[in-house]
């Protein structure tokens, strides 16, 4: 049987700093563990711009829609904010997950207990909690038309739909379903069924798919606002939460800082399953490409690094090497090495990403 095969795409600012990490633990697992993948390497964004004058290449799109998963690293930068529209780095992004039809954005909220102590939660609140949050991506008000500014009278009017079809909303409920079965078996989906029509629609399909496919999960229904509430009060009552793509932005990003900083979270975005059998997939850490520190050795690589966990999870099957991966990241931080967004003590010295990265690699060998 053949490899695997990986699509790395770093992209601009710290993204090659933090996937060169990555590349040493994918190195890792070929060496140690007899998981190797074919991996080829391309450009997204800023970078891609600069050669091609596109910020994706058609190649590049081509070669995305057959591996078994891409894995990004970030796109964007202060030099591409004067760029048409049309052109502009984060357009690469969004054109991978249309073109792949990535309906289903996986958005963990885990606290590693090394940093229970970074929530702006209380510790309790905090300490242990492992949520997965399902955000619809590729329809609802981001996409519905008619949308636009128009002219009414003397004044201009701002207009976007919200609009969802019974098959994108069973598709994603599938998702959570699935996904809790591998988990809590608990899901709570989240709309505005009192105010907006979607909802009601959104809750009558979810309750559909669960009654005739996945009576054996445990399915709630809560209002998006409450859910909001619900996430800060007591986050550990939720196990997969499922939502729409507005809700969900909101909601997903909430229940991230949960947990600490943004270098350290990961997402997945994954579409419907490939003739193998594996779901489109496309895995990327949830910060941006940080112009302020790129070049300086001061990234986290966790965030890719647990980017790259989801992947042998969902992807690749191996939830076993998934657990290995996420535990060393853990020991690590428990270890006390951490790069410089980790620090809140005065005078100790940050590990630079390199470091970072060679220490998750020494917590893989230890586990051996
Ligand atoms: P950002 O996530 O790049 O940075 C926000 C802050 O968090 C910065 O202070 C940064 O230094 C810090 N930070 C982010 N990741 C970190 C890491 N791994 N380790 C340590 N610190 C980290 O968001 P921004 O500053 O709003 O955007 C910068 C650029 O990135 C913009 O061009 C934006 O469009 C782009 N962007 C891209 C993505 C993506 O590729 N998915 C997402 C968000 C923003």
């Amino acid at each position: 049987m053949s490899n695997p095969s990986l699509l790395i795409l770093p992209g601009d600012g710290i993204g090659p700093e933090v996937m060169a990490e990555v590349r040493k633990i994918i190195d890792w697992f070929g060496a140690k563990r007899g998981l190797t993948f074919d991996v080829s390497e391309d450009l997204v964004g800023g970078c891609a711009y600069d050669k091609h004058g596109t910020p994706l290449h058609d190649d590049t799109m081509a070669k995305a829609q057959e591996v078994d998963a891409v894995l990004l690293g970030a796109v964007g930068g202060p030099q591409y904010d004067k760029l048409d529209f049309s052109v502009k780095p984060e357009r690469g992004l969004l054109r991978l997950r249309k073109e792949m039809d990535l309906y289903a954005n996986l958005r963990p909220a885990q606290c590693f207990d090394a940093l229970a102590d970074f929530s702006s939660l209380k510790k309790d609140v905090v300490a242990g909690l492992d949520i997965m949050i399902i955000r619809e991506l590729t329809s609802g008000v981001y996409f519905g038309e008619p949308r636009g500014i128009i002219k009414e009278g003397n004044e201009r009017v701002g207009i976007n739909t919200q609009r969802y079809t019974e098959s994108e909303i069973a598709r994603v409920a599938r998702s959570a379903f699935e996904m809790a079965r591998k988990r809590g078996n608990k899901v709570c989906s989240m709309e505005k069924a009192n105010v907006m029509e979607s909802g009601i629609l959104w809750r009558d399909v979810v309750q559909e798919i669960h009654d005739a496919e996945y009576p054996d999960v445990e399915l709630s229904h809560m209002y998006a606002d409450a859910g909001a509430m619900q996430l800060t009060r007591w986050p550990k009552q939720f196990d997969v939460i499922v939502t729409d793509n507005l809700f969900g932005d909101l909601l997903s990003d909430l229940a991230a800082m949960l947990t600490g900083s943004l270098g350290m979270l990961p997402s997945a975005s994954l579409g419907a399953p490939m003739a193998n059998g594996r779901p489109k997939a496309l895995y990327e850490p949830v910060h941006g490409s940080a112009p302020d520190i790129a070049g300086t050795g001061k990234a986290n690589p966790c965030a890719c690094i647990l980017s790259f966990a989801m992947a042998l999870r969902y992807s690749f099957d191996r939830g076993d090497e998934a657990d290995r991966l996420e535990k060393a990241v853990n020991d690590v931080l428990g270890q006390g090495i951490r790069t410089a967004d980790l620090l809140n003590v005065e005078g100790a010295t940050p590990a630079t990403t390199s470091e970072m990265g060679d220490a998750v690699i020494a917590a893989l060998d230890a586990s051996l």
